[in-house]
């Protein structure tokens, strides 16, 4: 098990795992037809040194996310883009990016908490609320939430407009 602080989170993570896991799996981008599935996945491939290497690190392959979604937003030829990844390891400290709030009529909301900037235009979270689990992954996994603005990258720039409105 490998260790690392990000903000005010403490990992313990399996990079050998983690790598494993990631070279089964299939992106939801390249198996996906939409438009910002498909820019994500060739966007990906263009992404700062930085930003790969911050992945990598974790035994992530940043190609290949469990989700994507984008906000409708974009600014400077960069869409906003959230989603998830899973890491095998655990959460050593540091409260779960989801928080969870009682309303007085009983039902019980999440909204996400502070994201930790680790790159230019990339921030990340840490949750034990794990979506799309898939079998390609132990049980013990946690989550990586991304606020991600990623640059869209394919020529069809009328489309970009019309799913995205400009910030
Ligand atoms: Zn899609």
């Amino acid at each position: 098990m490998e260790k690392m602080v990000i903000g005010e989170w403490e990992l313990e993570y399996d990079k050998s795992k983690t790598l494993e896991a990631y070279k089964k799996h299939k992106t939801s981008t390249e198996e996906c037809a939409c438009q910002s599935c498909k820019n994500y996945y060739h966007a990906s491939k263009y992404f700062s040194a930085e930003i790969r290497a911050f992945f990598e690190n974790m035994g992530v392959d940043v190609e290949k996310p469990i989700e994507v979604y984008d906000y409708s937003t974009y600014k400077n030829g960069k869409v906003w883009y959230g989603g998830w990844y899973h890491i095998v390891g655990k959460i050593v400290k540091g409260k779960d990016i989801w928080v969870e709030t009682h309303r007085a009529d009983g039902d019980i909301v999440y909204h996400r908490g502070d994201m930790h900037k680790v790159a230019d235009d990339l921030e990340v979270g840490f949750t034990l609320q794990i979506y799309l689990h898939n079998d390609n992954f132990p049980d013990n996994i946690f989550q990586m939430e991304i606020n991600f603005w990623v640059p869209w990258v394919l020529d069809d720039k009328e489309c970009l407009k019309d799913f995205c409105t400009e910030e």
